[in-house]
Order: structure tokens, then C-alpha cells, then sequence
């Protein structure tokens, strides 16, 4: 078969040797030690390629409004009151341009898959969501994006608001997703959410148990309702702090019931962080669950970027090599085989949290490889790799010059 591209000298995850790609029509037709072909080559010159991360759970439509809101106590709740404020002025167009901005930061950053969560409620109706569906086709060039829509502030509690969900159905989004600890009626929203994935055949994403009180959970109706439902790996919950507040027995038995059921879980290091522990003005708690632990037990995890520059999260440059570091630095992770976790935690396990089959460098999978610098993934992780090129279905998307340094010594030169 006549290829379009090779790209020479490729180190992958999991490969001794550094290897060839053979690009034809947008899809690896080839991986082996050496291809000769009449094609465009690309020399990655031994540096190490993933497929682009896989971000799970990033909130494009409300990135980039610090400027509109306050943060003076760090918590959730506040967080929650402040973007419903400010949600009340937004438009289409302000949408699409705060979203854009985020958006592109995280294709220069490398991730090419990701799910974003869009709230739909009687106050913003559905004017973020027709401005991330905009978005999603203007950047199909670049990124695969997963449309999550969810009422973040109830559902049972605000009427209107799943009339409007049930009208984003009928427009065919990827996700369907819930916040439960917002509800009045926390298991009847649970139920509900699962009634209408049902309705539409849709994955679930829900909000889930973000407080550092062990006693109790939502995540056992999720499972349950997954067991009922038969909805098993189409299921994902997101930050369940509760986690990082039980003893190892405890979580341990969480783990082998969301492995049962089928449940996926990501966490969103950054967010918890800043928000989690609030109330203590020493021996702060991190507040951050441990995924590579759950991961050890069989549970689909993954480690995501969650806020970008807003209440919930006044940082962000939406880069998954700072958050997979981040996690390793709070989880206490150093060893190479732990930071390859890490590195799995954004890329193949999160893959496998949203379903993507065609996700990763294979034969037969769209060209999609993200050049890092760094030879290995431990390393990688370890020294916040920066992404020097992108490609998508086998066209670039981005490049990045290696920084040099100036010496004032020419004689040196
Ligand atoms: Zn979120």
C-alpha cells in the first residue's frame, strides 16, 4: 500500500526499540522496526509518542471567568453560587469564545480525545450547549469531543430543567450526566439520569460524592442502579473525594464493588485540592481519591483537568503531563513503574473510560500521535514532557520548538 507519511525513529510505550509508522489515508497501516517507503517523513529522533491524551472531564463553557466572579472562601459551595451568577450573563458567543481558548490550550498541549461537560438548565437553557456544539465541528480537525450535558444544579429540585435535557437528547450528545449531591432528591436524580440514558442509549457521567464525609456515598445506588440498569462500563463518576477520607479496608471494598459493577471513576486532582478541606487551618487533607490504587483492583480510572481558570479552579493551562505530575507528586508516587501509571491515567485507561476502541498507536487506528520530550514514560511524567508536535488522522495540528539556550560564551558555540 502506498503511504502518505513515516514517521522514523518513534519510541511507544510498552516497545523496547524505537520503531516506524506508516500513515496511509489518515490511519497506521504499519508499525515495524524499519519502513522505506516514497512518503513525507517525519523524524521524531527517538523521542517518546503517545496517541494524544485523553481528557474525560474538562468544563469548557464556564473555563475563563475569573474576571466575572469571587473567591473568598475556596469552596465548593461557593463555587456552585458564583458560575450561577455569572451564568445569567452568558451568550453564544461568549461561550464559544472562552471555550475556544481552552480549547485550543489543550489541543496544544496534546490531548486529542476529550469529553467536556455542559450544563443544561432553565437559567443558560441550552445556550452553552448549541455554543460547545459549534465548537465541536469547528475543531473535529484537531480533537474528538465528547458532549456530556447535566444539570450541576439539580434536576428533581429545578423544574424545566429535564425538559431541556430531554431536548438535547433528541440532538444526539455523546454523554449524558448528573450531579446528585445538588438534588433534593439525590437517588430519585440518579434514577432519572439512568432512565434517560436508557431512553437514548447514552454512557453516564455523574458528579459524584465530592466532600470528605467516609459515613455515607452516592456511589452505592450508582452501582446499584448500573447493576439494575445493566449499564456496566458505560458508567463513570468523577471526583468521589469521599474515597480519600476512608481507611484502606474501606476504600478497598469500594473498589471491588465499582470493578464488579462496571464503574469508572476519574479524579480531578486540581479542583480537589483547592477545594477539598476547607475547614482546617492546619494538617490540610488533600482530599484527592487514589486512582492508581482503585486501578490496582480493575477499576477504569482516570486523572483529568476538571476547571480551568474559574471558582471551582483559579488555574489551569490545561496541560495533562501537569496534572498526571501533579497526582503523582500528592499520591506520593516515585518509582518508574508508578509514574507509568500515571502516564496510563491519561492516555489508554481514560480511552477505555469513554469507549474508544480506535484509541492508541496500532495498526488500523486513525493516525492520531502526540510527540513528547522524553524517552520514556517514567521520565516523562517525571519532568513534565512537553509536547512538541501533534498530528490528527494523520495531518498536523500542532508544533512546538525545543527551547535553546543562549550562551554568552560564542567561543563555547
Ligand atoms: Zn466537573
Amino acid at each position: 500500500m502506498p503511504l502518505d507519511l513515516v514517521f522514523k525513529n518513534v519510541r511507544l510505550v510498552g516497545r523496547e526499540a524505537p520503531c516506524d509508522i506508516g500513515v496511509a489515508d489518515g490511519r497506521i497501516v504499519a508499525i515495524e522496526p524499519s519502513i522505506a517507503a516514497d512518503a513525507l517523513v517525519e523524524d521524531i529522533g527517538g523521542r517518546l509518542a503517545v496517541a494524544g491524551f485523553v481528557e474525560t472531564h474538562i468544563h469548557l463553557d464556564k473555563s475563563c471567568i475569573l474576571d466575572r466572579c469571587r473567591s473568598e472562601h475556596g469552596t465548593l459551595a461557593e463555587a456552585i453560587a458564583q458560575v450561577a451568577a455569572a451564568k445569567k450573563n452568558f451568550t453564544e458567543e461568549d461561550v464559544y469564545a472562552r471555550a475556544k481558548r481552552t480549547l485550543e490550550k489543550a489541543i496544544l498541549q496534546g490531548t486529542t480525545r476529550m469529553r467536556t461537560h455542559v450544563e443544561v438548565d432553565p437559567r443558560i437553557g441550552l445556550t452553552s450547549f448549541r455554543a460547545i456544539r459549534r465548537l465541536k465541528r469547528d475543531y473535529a480537525f484537531a480533537i474528538d469531543l465528547d458532549l456530556c450535558v447535566f444539570p450541576q444544579e439539580g434536576l428533581l429540585n429545578d423544574p424545566g430543567a429535564e425538559d431541556l435535557l430531554i431536548q438535547c437528547c433528541e440532538d444526539e450528545p455523546d454523554t449524558i450526566g448528573g450531579c446528585p449531591y445538588t438534588d433534593t432528591d439525590p437517588h430519585g436524580q440518579i434514577v432519572r439520569i439512568f432512565e434517560i440514558a436508557r431512553r437514548y442509549d447514552l454512557d453516564v457521567d455523574f458528579h459524584l460524592d465530592f466532600d470528605l464525609d467516609p459515613t455515607w456515598t452516592h456511589l452505592d445506588e450508582v452501582c446499584r442502579q448500573t447493576d439494575r440498569f445493566g449499564w456496566g462500563g458505560r458508567v463513570a463518576i468523577g471526583h468521589v473525594t469521599k474515597l480519600s477520607a476512608m481507611p484502606e479496608v474501606a476504600r478497598a471494598a469500594v473498589g471491588r464493588r465499582l470493578a464488579d459493577a462496571g464503574v469508572a471513576l476519574t479524579v480531578l486532582p486540581a479542583t480537589d485540592l483547592f477545594l477539598m478541606g476547607r475547614g482546617h487551618d492546619h494538617d490540610v487533607p488533600r482530599g484527592v481519591t487514589p486512582a492508581h490504587r482503585l486501578a490496582e483492583q480493575g477499576v477504569t480510572c482516570s486523572i483529568a483537568t476538571n476547571n480551568v481558570l474559574n471558582p471551582f479552579t483559579p488555574f489551569g493551562d490545561c496541560s495533562m503531563m501537569r496534572i498526571a505530575n501533579l497526582y503523582a507528586n500528592v499520591a506520593q508516587l516515585g518509582r518508574a513503574a508508578e509514574l507509568e501509571t500515571c502516564l496510563d491515567l491519561i492516555t489508554a485507561a481514560p480511552a477505555r473510560l469513554m469507549n474508544l476502541p480506535d484509541y492508541g498507536i496500532a495498526v488500523g487506528n486513525p493516525a492520531d500521535l502526540v510527540v513528547l520530550d522524553a524517552h520514556d514514560p517514567a521520565g516523562a511524567i517525571a519532568e513534565i514532557a512537553v509536547p512538541l508536535a501533534g498530528w490528527k488522522r494523520g495531518r498536523r495540528t500542532f508544533s512546538r520548538a525545543p527551547a535553546v539556550l543562549h550562551r554568552d560564551d560564542v567561543a563555547a558555540e
